[in-house]
């Protein structure tokens, strides 16, 4: 309802039919004025009208006196904006109106819908049927906008069908003689919907009192000229207040004083006069899906900035409004923008969406990517979510832990991997406020029991309190690593500590002793003879004795001792917490014993026995080396005193050890000066009665202690590593030596002997060519002398110098024969020449009578092999006869001469050729 005093039912009507609608348009009409125009003509039934007249409503006479009066006046168009609902209480009167409107021709009387009329039962609140006969049906229907303002019309409205011209078109169309068919809004249609058609817009001419008008009295009461009524339209209707409806337009906004109806229809009719009406398009909504396409294919480009959708928006919205102006302007057509804006707003969220996805897009490649990398790598990678539950596990974690990523979703790290530090203290490492990697090794367990060391590092994620894990399998570089620690500090063979950690823990047990004040013992063993068992029964067959004998250490001592492998065949004993000496000599007679049970080494028997030296704390010395030394020279002393016993250190020891280490260093000195003497002691052919060979020997001239024989310092040679240069030194001596017999008229074979350490080390033949080429000496002439020993402990590089050797012209004889293991069959598998019976084996009449049948035998194999025999250590006649006899000619010893220097060579020669052969024989 609109504020402001009384209104009558036709006012009401038409306000409440404003307010219940909403307005489609919103935009305020098109402000383009024009002056009114002179034809229209309003006749108000104003203030003055009212006086005269007496009170509203007036008796329908007077409306027909009226009408008659205009029809005088020769006026033929007339409208008459009035709403006659009832009946005139007197039925003449409607009669009287009637005829008038007959008379007259071309009266527009006004219609508006029922339903908006307060008047029950009626349809459609028309003038009664007896006035509407005779005139022209047009609508009343003004349609405000929400706003309460009025800006356009519907040109035709009707019940059921918009059959009624508005009031301002029934007036052209009367004027012009065209009728709208007439259809009646009477009868029941109650069901029958209002409907309006042709909106147009109103540009309206201006505010109320624009147009021309005279007072309804005057009119009626003649005092307005025929001349300004003829011709006109002429719009009658209610301005006297409280009659009739004021409608606000654009135009009244200003003066806040609203136009009357018939002012309203006088803009309307105006409009149409002049063509000016503007035509609303009647589907914006086209417009509108056009605009939605244009925004679909903005967004649907790649990806549009914030800033072009945003410039495209207010472009479209300019082109908007600027269509909207051009299209009100110059088409009269009215486009309601407000659909379009509609899908213009809709840019936005379109925009955003394509970003979202474009986004997640972007987001679920990048997952995509990042799982296929994460399963590629080798490492376990598990995601925990804030309370510590596993979200992702990729396979290399599932192959870790043993738990299918179904099985481990959800589940507390802990459960999943069964993690327990690797060392005490080591726990899971927590996510800290620093970012920091953070790694620790634990013990993972799988559910199948097999555990891993695993390497693990927790990075942690801000974003939500979840963390990253990573686990790194390092079982194997575990296992290794304690395999190489383990190799570094024990034997390989035997698997005891070695000499690293011996001294560990030597250093740990005196500790610990001198703490308690108690002694402690270290028990230097070596085996007597081992060298033996390993030339003879082959390394194998060593080391399987060595490994027993590490076995059995370790069986006989106490867990807080410590047994370990010194090297080669020696051992060490650390024996903590002693009562006294005793004990310690007591536990070492127990090992001696002990080792020299029988040996089974691959079912072969072997018997072996050990020397040991005993040091003790802190009686012998304070620190981890000096008892080692000294129970070494203890050891050496037992062994010394011909092995198989316990040696306890004494001062006296220590004394002897010095001894040896001068001479060691008295030999040194002597080989800086010059080459050691060699001696030759003949060997004589008593089939032929010459002197057919002579064996270097060395000898030593002591500076203090005289001549030395190679007892007394080979061994120390041979350990000291001298016996390269010793040997070497000796070759070319006697091969320079015998090449001067050969001169001086003496030409004799010459044997010089080779330890197996010159054997193994395979630089001899280089030595020999040189020797053989600075003496001159034919190689046939020279004869190198081995032993068992130096075949047997590295057989195959023995085989190998060997046949260099003699495919250099040298022979090979087998020194010692008969002593060692194996020495028939190395007569069958060595290419050796000469075969040198041993003294053992010479036979002697005080002895047993099978020594002469061993001796024989030995000859005849050896004839039968086609080697040479010597014979060594022949002392007296009744040897050499018997060997004579048993058909050994060639023989050695101090009978025949012992070893004498070069220059008495000569002499012997001299002699044995002139004693002669049968001599001997004869002798015998
Ligand atoms: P061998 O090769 O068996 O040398 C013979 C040894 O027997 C020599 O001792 C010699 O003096 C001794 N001998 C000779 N005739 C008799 C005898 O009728 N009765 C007794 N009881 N002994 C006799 P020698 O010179 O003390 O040499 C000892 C060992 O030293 C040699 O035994 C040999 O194995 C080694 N040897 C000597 N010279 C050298 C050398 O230049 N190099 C190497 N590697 N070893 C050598
Ligand atoms: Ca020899
Ligand atoms: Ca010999």
């Amino acid at each position: 309802m609109r504020p402001g005093g009384r209104v009558d039912r036709r006012s009401d009507v038409v306000g409440r039919a404003a307010a219940d609608r909403c307005g489609r348009l919103r935009l305020v009409g098109a402000d383009t004025q024009a002056p009114p125009d002179p034809r229209i003509l309003i006749v108000t039934i104003d203030e003055k009208s009212l006086q005269s007249i007496g009170r509203w409503p007036w008796s329908r006479r007077t409306h027909a006196a009226f009408l008659d009066r205009l029809a005088a006046a020769g006026n033929t168009t007339v409208a008459l904006d009035l709403l006659l609902v009832e009946r005139d209480p007197d039925a003449a009167a409607d009669a009287a109106l009637a005829d008038s409107i007959r008379n007259h021709g071309r009266v527009i009387l006004p219609v508006v819908p029922a339903s908006l009329v307060d008047a029950p039962g009626l349809t459609a609140a028309t003038s009664l049927p007896p006035i509407t006969q005779p005139a022209v049906l047009a609508h009343a229907d003004v349609d405000p906008d929400a706003d309460g303002v009025v800006r356009r019309i519907h040109l035709r409205a009707g019940l059921g069908a918009p059959s009624l011209p508005t009031l301002g078109l029934a007036l052209i169309q009367a004027r012009a003689g065209v009728a709208d068919e007439q259809n009646a809004p009477s009868g029941p249609a109650d069901a029958q919907a209002w409907i309006r058609a042709d909106e147009v817009l109103i540009p309206f001419a201006g505010p109320a009192g624009t147009y021309a008008r005279v007072s309804y009295i005057d009119v009626l009461d003649g005092r307005v000229p025929s001349a300004q009524l003829r011709g006109k339209y002429i719009i009658a209707g209610a301005t006297a207040a409280g009659l009739g409806a004021r409608f606000a337009t654009p135009t009244t906004l200003a003066s806040r004083l609203p136009l009357t109806g018939a002012e309203l229809h006088a803009n309307v009719l105006q409009t149409l006069l002049d063509g000016r009406a503007i035509t609303a398009v009647a589907t914006p909504w086209a417009l509108a899906a056009a605009m939605l396409w244009l925004v679909a294919g903005v967004a649907l480009l790649r990806r549009p900035r914030a800033h072009q959708v945003l410039t495209g928006s207010v472009i479209l919205l300019g082109l908007l409004g600027l269509c909207t102006w051009l299209g009100a302007q110059f088409g009269h057509i009215w486009v309601a923008p407000a659909p379009a804006l509609l899908a213009l707003s809709a840019v936005y969220p379109i925009w955003s969406w394509r970003q979202l996805s474009w986004h997640m897009g972007a987001l679920f490649r990048e997952r995509g990517q990042s799982q296929a990398t994460l399963e590629l790598v080798h490492d376990g990678i598990i995601t925990l979510d804030g309370a510590g539950r596993a979200r992702y596990l990729n396979s290399a974690a599932e192959a870790i832990t043993g738990r299918p990523l179904a099985q481990a979703l959800g589940r507390p790290l802990d459960e999943i991997t069964g993690l327990k530090p690797v060392d005490a203290g080591n726990t899971l490492p927590q996510s800290s406020d620093g970012d920091l990697l953070q790694i620790a090794t634990h013990t993972l367990t799988a559910p199948d029991g097999t555990e891993r060391a695993v390497r693990i590092a927790r990075h942690p994620l801000p974003q939500d309190g979840g963390s990253v894990v990573a686990i790194t399998d390092v079982t194997a570089n575990l296992t290794l690593t304690r395999q190489i620690r383990f190799q570094a500090t024990h034997d390989s063979l035997t698997g005891l500590p070695n000499r690293a950690i011996l001294a560990d823990r030597l250093g740990q047990t005196l500790a610990a002793a001198r703490r308690r004040r108690q002694s402690a013992a270290v028990l230097f063993i070596d085996l007597d003879g081992f060298k033996k068992v390993n030339d003879a029964l082959g390394h194998r067959a060593g080391d399987l004795m060595l490994r027993e004998v590490g076995k059995r250490l370790e069986s006989r001592i106490r867990a807080e001792d410590t047994a370990a492998r010194w090297g080669g065949d020696e051992f060490v004993l650390v024996l903590s917490q002693l009562d006294d000496e005793h004990a310690a000599i007591g536990l070492a007679d127990g090992v001696v014993e002990l080792l020299e049970q029988p040996f089974d080494l691959d079912g072969q028997p072997a018997f072996i026995s050990a020397s040991i030296g005993i040091s003790l704390f802190p009686r012998d010395g304070d620190d981890g080396d000096a008892l080692l030394l000294r129970a070494d020279t203890a050891m050496y002393r037992a062994k010394r005193n011909g092995g198989r016993g316990v040696g306890v250190f004494s001062h006296e020891v220590g004394a002897w050890n010095k001894a040896r280490l001068n001479l060691e260093n008295d030999l040194r000195a002597t080989l800086q000066r010059g080459p050691l003497d060699v001696w030759y002691q003949p060997i004589v052919d008593l089939h032929q009665g010459r002197l057919a060979h002579i064996e270097a020997l060395i000898r030593w001239q002591h500076p203090q202690n005289g001549m030395q024989t190679p007892a007394q310092f080979l061994a120390l040679a041979e350990s000291s590593g001298l016996i390269h240069d010793i040997g070497t030194a000796t070759l070319f001596t006697a091969c320079a030596d015998a090449q001067q017999l050969a001169r001086q008229g003496f030409p004799v074979g010459v044997s010089v002997n080779v330890s197996p350490q010159q054997l193994s080390r395979g630089e001899l033949p280089t030595r020999l060519e040189e020797a053989l080429a600075a003496s001159g000496l034919p190689a046939d002439r020279l004869t190198l002398e081995v032993t068992e020993n130096g075949i047997v402990s590295d057989s195959e590089r023995a085989a190998q110098c060997i046949a260099t050797l003699r495919g250099l012209g040298v022979r090979i004889a087998l020194d010692d024969f008969g002593t060692g293991y194996s020495s028939l069959s190395l007569l069958r598998d060595f290419p050796i020449d000469i075969l040198k019976i041993d003294r053992s084996f010479v036979p002697n009449p005080q002895h047993r009578a099978g020594d002469l049948t061993i001796a024989h035998a030995i000859i005849g194999m050896a004839r039968n092999l086609d080697k040479t025999v010597i014979a060594e250590g022949v002392e007296t006649a009744w040897q050499s006869r018997a060997l004579l006899i048993g058909g050994c000619h060639l023989q050695q010893g101090f009978l025949h001469s012992p070893p004498v220097p070069v220059g008495d060579i000569p002499a012997i020669a001299r002699r044995v050729a002139l004693a002669g052969a049968p001599t001997l024989i004869a002798g015998y």
